[in-house]
């Protein structure tokens, strides 16, 4: 069957770190890209981080019916899940594994149901999220303090998912996870 995997969580709930270790353990995973109108940024490669397609481009695409869903995430920013970038991971008999906010998350398990298996990372507390942020070191004060304001909002969603994994300790996430999608995928 085609599958997808969908994995949201707050900014700094160990989302990176719990995808990757499962992109690495289970090769019928495959990242899958979207598309995106905002340019690249740092050394982000077309096809790799995103598909980088053109404002216009990206209109004509949504009025040709080939975006399975997109949204204006950002003012002027739109970003979507192409259905060829579905059908190319399905054709090798892949399960595509998406790492996505939590609307396109739940408008991606909406639309495909039970061929998606919807997965929340739940950080244990958002100040034990806030440390994690401080200790990764990649944001400024000002971005740390964004994203935890916007924790609770997304928090707020996880009831909706097929299953919520709180990372506390790492080894119990990366097992718990690993159980899951290998329930999901048929291998147990
Ligand atoms: P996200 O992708 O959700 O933003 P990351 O995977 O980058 O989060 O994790 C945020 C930071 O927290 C990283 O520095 C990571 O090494 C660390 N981390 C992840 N899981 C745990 C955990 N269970 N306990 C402590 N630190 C963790
Ligand atoms: P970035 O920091 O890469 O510019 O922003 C990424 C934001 O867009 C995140 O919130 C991410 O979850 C969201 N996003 C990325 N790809 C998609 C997609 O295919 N569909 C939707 N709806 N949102 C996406």
């Amino acid at each position: 069957m085609k599958k997808v995997l969908i994995f949201s969580a707050p900014s700094g709930a160990g989302k990176s770190t719990i995808v990757n270790h499962l992109l690495g353990l289970f090769p019928q995973l495959e990242f899958s890209v979207s598309a995106t109108s905002r340019a690249p940024r740092g050394d982000e490669q077309d096809g790799r981080e995103y598909y980088f397609l053109s404002a216009e481009e990206f209109a004509r695409r949504v009025d040709a019916g080939d975006f399975l869903e997109w949204e204006e995430v950002y003012k002027g920013s739109r970003y979507g899940t192409l259905r060829s970038e579905l059908d190319r991971i399905w054709s090798k008999g892949n399960v595509a594994t998406f790492d996505i906010d939590v609307k396109g998350g739940l408008n991606i398990k909406r639309l495909l149901g039970d061929k998606a298996m919807s997965v929340f990372i739940m950080p244990p507390s958002v100040e034990e999220l806030r440390r994690r942020l401080e200790k990764r070191g990649t944001d400024t004060g000002e971005a740390i303090d964004k994203r935890v304001a916007k924790a609770e909002s997304e928090i707020s969603f996880a009831q909706y998912y097929d299953k919520v994994i709180v990372n506390d300790s790492l080894d119990k996430a990366l097992a718990e996870a690993e159980e899951a999608v290998g329930t999901f995928i048929g291998i147990s």
